[in-house]
Formats: C-alpha cells, sequence, structure tokens
C-alpha cells in the first residue's frame, strides 16, 4: 500500500470522510501555494468541519420536512407592509431560539404566514438549528396515533429534540378534545425548552372560542404567549393579488 493509501485508511479510520476525499487536492493546493505546515494542519481541520458542517445542514434540511422551497430572499416586504425587512431580519440571529422564545404570526390566508415561518426555519437549518415544519392538523394527528399505541410520550420527547417546531395554520379547522389535550402536552412540553414559530389564523380573543374555552385553553395560550414575539399580519392575500394581476 502506498503512503498515499495507508494515510486516506487512517483517515477513514477517523471518520474524517471529506480528508479522505480531498486530501489529494489540499495537498496539491498546499504545494501550489507554499503554504506553511501551520496554514496547512489548520486548513486540513476546516476543510473537514466545513463539510461535516454543510453535510448536517442538507440532513437537517432534508428532516425539516419543509412542504416548499420558499425563501426569505424571495420575500416581497412592497406586498406585506405589516411586517419589516427590519423586523425579520432582527430575528436572524437566533437569539429567540438561544433563549426559547416563541414567535406567533397572525393573519387571514394568503398574507405570507407559512412563507415566512418556512423562510426562517431555513435560515435556522443554515445556522445549524433543528427545525421541524408540521402543519397544525397533521401535528394534532401524529399525537393522536402516538397517545393511542401508548407512545405518546416518547413522541413527545422526539419532538423536544428539535430546537424550533413551526406549527402551521392552528385554528384552521377544529379538532377534537383529546386533539386539544394532546396538543396542550406538546406545548407544555416544549415551554421554556424548545422554541415555537406558530402561524394561525386566529387572534388571541378568539382562541378561547377555538379551544372550546376548555381546562386547556387558558394554559395552552399563556404558555405559548409567555415569551413570545406577535405578529400581526395584515393586508390583501397574496394569492388573490396574483390572479387578478394588479
Ligand atoms: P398564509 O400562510 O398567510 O396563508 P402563504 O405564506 O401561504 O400565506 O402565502 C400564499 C402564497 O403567496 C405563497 O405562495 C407565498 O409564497 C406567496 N406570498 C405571500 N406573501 C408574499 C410576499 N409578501 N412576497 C412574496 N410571496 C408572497
Ligand atoms: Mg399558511
Amino acid at each position: 500500500m502506498s503512503q498515499l493509501e495507508q494515510t486516506l485508511k487512517r483517515y477513514r479510520t477517523l471518520r474524517l470522510n471529506a480528508l479522505s476525499r480531498d486530501l489529494v487536492s489540499l495537498i496539491s493546493e498546499a504545494e501550489a501555494s507554499e503554504w506553511s505546515y501551520l496554514n496547512f494542519a489548520e486548513r486540513l481541520a476546516s476543510h473537514e468541519l466545513e463539510q461535516r458542517h454543510g453535510s448536517r445542514v442538507q440532513r437537517n434540511l432534508k428532516q425539516a420536512g419543509f412542504p416548499s422551497e420558499k425563501h426569505l430572499e424571495g420575500f416581497d416586504y412592497r406586498h406585506q407592509t405589516t411586517i419589516s425587512k427590519r423586523q425579520v431580519n432582527a430575528l436572524l440571529d437566533f437569539r429567540f431560539l438561544d433563549e426559547r422564545h416563541n414567535l406567533i404570526l397572525i393573519g387571514p390566508p394568503g398574507v405570507g404566514k407559512t412563507h415566512l415561518a418556512i423562510g426562517i426555519g431555513h435560515k435556522a437549518v443554515e445556522a445549524g438549528y433543528r427545525v421541524l415544519f408540521r402543519n397544525a392538523l397533521t401535528l394534532v394527528e401524529e399525537l393522536e396515533l402516538a397517545e393511542k399505541k401508548g407512545e405518546l410520550k416518547k413522541r413527545l420527547k422526539q419532538l423536544g429534540q428539535y430546537d424550533l417546531l413551526i406549527i402551521d395554520e392552528l385554528g384552521y379547522l377544529p379538532m377534537t378534545r383529546q386533539a386539544r389535550y394532546n396538543l396542550f402536552q406538546l406545548i407544555n412540553s416544549l415551554h421554556e425548552y424548545r422554541s415555537i414559530i406558530l402561524t394561525t389564523n386566529k387572534d388571541f380573543t378568539s382562541w378561547g372560542e377555538f379551544f372550546h374555552e376548555d381546562d386547556v385553553a387558558v394554559p395552552i395560550i399563556d404558555r405559548i404567549i409567555h415569551h413570545s414575539q406577535v405578529f400581526m399580519m395584515g393586508g390583501e392575500s397574496y394569492r388573490l393579488k396574483q390572479k387578478l394581476g394588479s
């Protein structure tokens, strides 16, 4: 075995996969640019780290389950004027995630709530956070299934592994009592532990009604609102406006 093959094999043993793949070109680069030994040593480490970060981001993007490709870059603040680019950009240092705070986007259909939630979620993944996107009804169905199998606790624990859970479209359709209770369990388990981005068409005054003034209504609302930033989004539906071509 040549020295190169031997070295590559050792890198693989150490699971330095990016290095074992790219060593030859890194050596050529070092020779061509006459790097110092220290510089070379540093480049090897940073190359492996960068590649690992990149593949982790790719993995986390897949896991996030975003329903469509929406990016903040494609968000038009001239159409949506009830939230500013500055307000959105201020979120992208992700202090709200580190502090376990929530975001609540409230507004009628078509004003860009889901687009923004995905856009922010996408940036969070790129910044190294773990994100999960779920439509509220899908999430509730998942919890119901887990509960029926006696695995609700386990599922809640799994959901707690994400830094950010995006719950889209809460309040559009009614939920059963058990569903509301499961949702409460989830929100309770994430409270001050993980962050939630919630999009909803209901403002807080109609939440009590949505939760049927249950025992869980007040605590759910209380836990979500506690440590949260609320954005009331208004304006016309973007879809409608596109359709009408104005
Ligand atoms: P909501 O979740 O508030 O019902 P969506 O985020 O699903 O609305 O927006 C509906 C459609 O219009 C999506 O395709 C979205 O990308 C687009 N859209 C909404 N608002 C904007 C905007 N301000 N700039 C660009 N696209 C927008
Ligand atoms: Mg939506």
